[in-house]
């Protein structure tokens, strides 16, 4: 149970003033439903805007507020744009321009023949001043005063940043007091602020001290709760599990296996013969050959008279491994099935019953197959693909299904830096395929600005006339912004306009199935081209599509990039990748860019990546499902998880139960990170 100090913390939103259901989608959207996610709901940036008289006390390019007065209505006819002419204390005008949708609430707050407070950026628009999507309009009357610093926060669809703002100062003013977890030592040395103070002083300003503090909190919550789950892991008892051979020995492969995998296949099988449950990493960078590791793994459990499972973070992934898994062991006599959160009724039934009377041995799937409905007659191992997309939490979730907890391997090509692997998973074994599969030739990639489309499109088309495939991936940086989507279906558009019949289109906003037969039209070769986001970046695999273009591409992390590009270069044939990029770039974008043509190595990209954006953005740019963390950023990372790790270690050394003062706050620091899995092995031990 969560501890009572912690109640008002986990209160959910529409409690608060002003959140009706209309608001509770859109925050929904951003992952906030409860005040203490609208607390952690940190700036992106700031901006500083000047309060001016008039606008000749403002350059173009400024943020200021100025009271404006409306004269004139100007919509314009067709898609254009609503404009509201303004005029300021001394008759300048000034455009108020509003896109889309804004227009509608632009026309009722800005009256014509009344006074209003805008606040945003001022541009030259031609001959005309203007500010686009004014960032506030109010009509109060009292004067701003000099210089106002103002947060910056991520925003989905339907929400302003006033409204947000406002919500996250209701969420600060509901904030309980905290006992200190952090070491004492540490506190005094690092001279942060303590818990409440650093949120609330994080919303004011770029203050350093204070993120890192709230970072370190998510690193040493994570850092504990991984270092109970190892803990108790050694308590526990699993079944030791001896293949003979026999199956494997059967499989049919389309090729031998590399040194390396041979090498993890036998790390893992010693590990699966104790007693004691497997806990292993299988970490090697996309296109390693993972899946015929995991298969291996699987065989050795079936040999043994046992059952094993597959987890796959999307259910595109999830069927392309049933139809791998199922032609690689043709002929074994080994029953696969598939089990997706799709599956209803009558086939839903008989896969439960196979999963229960034992007749199937290996079963492949989303999140569905841990659901609480499904029960296995002896299951033994559990492979986690793509580990870094699911919480530990969910893992553990699934070693309750065995009667014994089962054998873990959780799989990743998530290429983080070497020195953090031990600290990230810190409650692992590691083995790592650190050698291709002969014969890949490096992917031969290029940056091309998108001043070139037209030349991209010819080659395109050079390319899906000589029967090869080809990916075509449009930025979605955040599911939720809808002008990346519509960009997206934009580009569908226009290359369908091309292409006809043979380009299929693929995000995360479609339906299941509407999913599925795009996918599949693509992996059996009827389709030539895939127009996708970011949605293709996990796992897909058809070797036949050999280039990929990808739009906007300083808009990525080099590791989604890396994963994105890992997507080609898989058959024998030479793959080429085109980093379309903007007009402008930043230096530090053309450095990044420069690095993805120059190697292939996951790795040196996590490293240098780290590298060039230290000090680059003011407050580090969070990750998106890259790690587990939600607040802490790269740099953070790299520089305080090994403090949190050892931090850790000498307090679960010190006081293992954590029962002491100091290990009760911890156990609030986990329920706060939702790592509260971890207090419950606590009390199972
Ligand atoms: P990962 O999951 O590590 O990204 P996959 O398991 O999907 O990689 O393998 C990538 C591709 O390499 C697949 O097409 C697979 O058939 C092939 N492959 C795997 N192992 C080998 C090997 N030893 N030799 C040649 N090709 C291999
Ligand atoms: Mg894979």
């Amino acid at each position: 149970m969560r501890p009572e100090a912690l109640n008002s913390l986990f209160i959910e939103v529409d409690a608060l003033e002003g959140v009706g259901p209309k608001l509770r989608r859109p925050l929904e959207k951003l992952g906030l439903t409860r005040i203490r996610d609208l607390a952690y709901h940190l700036p992106d940036r700031f901006v500083e805007r000047r309060a001016v008289d008039n606008l000749d006390e403002a350059g173009a390019g400024e943020n200021i507020i100025v009271s404006l007065t409306v004269r004139e209505h100007r919509a314009s006819s067709g898609r254009g744009p609503f404009r509201a002419l303004a005029e300021d204390r001394l008759g300048n005008i000034c455009a108020l321009t509003y896109f889309g949708r804004a227009s509608y609430t632009a026309r009722k707050v800005l009256p014509v023949g009344q006074a209003r407070w805008v606040a945003g950026r001022l541009d030259q628009y031609g001959q005309m001043l203007q500010i686009v999507h004014p960032e506030h309009v109010s009509e109060s009357t009292s004067a701003p005063m000099g210089q106002l610093r103002e947060a910056v926060y991520p925003l989905s669809e339907g929400l302003t940043q006033g409204r947000v703002s406002a919500l996250v100062q209701q969420a600060l003013k509901a904030l309980p007091e905290m006992p200190e977890w952090i070491e004492p030592g540490l506190m005094e040395r690092m001279k942060w602020p303590v818990w409440r103070e650093a949120l609330i002083e994080a919303h004011k300003g770029a203050n350093a001290s204070a993120r890192d503090r709230l970072a370190y909190d998510e690193l040493l919550a994570n850092a504990l709760a991984l270092m109970l789950v190892r803990e108790s892991n050694r308590t526990q008892r699993g079944t030791p599990l001896a293949g003979d051979g026999s199956l494997r020995a059967k499989l049919r492969l389309p090729f031998a296996l590399t040194g390396a995998q041979t090498r993890s296949i036998s790390e893992i099988e010693g590990d699966m013969a104790q007693e004691s449950p497997m806990l292993r990493l299988l970490q090697g960078d996309v296109g390693s050959g993972k899946t015929v590791v995991a298969l291996s793994a699987m065989m050795i459990a079936v040999e043994a008279g046992a059952q094993a499972a597959m987890l796959a973070p999307t259910e595109i992934l999830a069927r392309q491994h049933h139809e791998t898994l199922t032609r690689m062991a043709q002929g074994t006599g080994v029953e696969i099935a598939l089990l997706t959160g799709r599956d209803k009724g009558r086939a839903r039934e008989s896969i439960l019953m196979g999963l229960l009377d034992g007749s199937i041995d290996i079963v492949v799937g989303t999140h569905a197959i841990f659901q609480d409905t499904v029960s296995y007659r002896n299951l033994a191992l559990v492979v986690i693909d793509e580990q870094h997309r699911f919480g530990v939490g969910q893992r553990l979730m699934l070693a309750r299904k065995g009667r014994r907890t089962p054998h873990t391997l959780a799989m990743t090509a998530t290429p983080i830096p070497r020195t953090l692997t031990l600290a990230q998973y810190g409650e692992m074994e590691v083995s790592r395929l650190d050698e291709l599969p002969p014969g890949r030739q490096a992917i031969d990639t290029r940056v091309v600005s998108v001043e070139r489309l037209g030349d991209v499109v010819g080659a395109l088309e050079r390319h899906v006339e000589s029967g090869q495939q080809a990916y075509w991936v449009c930025p979605m940086v955040r599911e939720s912004e809808s002008d990346d989507l519509a960009a997206a279906e934009a580009r569908f558009a226009a290359l369908k306009a091309r292409f006809g019949d043979h380009v299929v289109l693929l995000h995360g906003q479609l339906k299941p199935e509407v999913k599925d037969a795009a996918m599949e039209r693509f992996a059996s070769g009827e389709a030539k081209l895939l127009v996708a986001t970011t949605v293709i970046e996990v796992g897909v695999d058809v070797p036949n599509a050999t280039l990929m273009v990808i739009e906007q591409a300083e808009r990525f992390g080099l590791a989604q990039l890396h994963q994105l590009r890992g997507r080609v270069g898989r058959g024998s044939e030479k793959s080429t990748c085109l980093l379309l990029r903007g007009p402008a770039l930043s230096e530090t974008a053309r450095q990044r860019l420069a690095l993805m043509r120059e190697t292939q190595d996951g790795f040196r990209l996590a490293e240098e990546d780290l590298v060039l954006r230290g000090g680059g953005e003011l407050l580090g740019t969070r990750q998106s499902g890259d790690t587990p963390f939600r607040i802490a950023s790269l740099e953070q990372i790299q520089k305080l998880l090994p403090l949190a790790h050892d931090d850790a270690r000498l307090l679960i050394e010190r006081d293992g139960g954590l029962a002491g003062a100091r290990g009760n706050a911890a156990r609030l620091l986990l329920y706060l990170f939702e790592r509260d899995w971890g207090v419950q092995l606590l009390r199972g031990g």
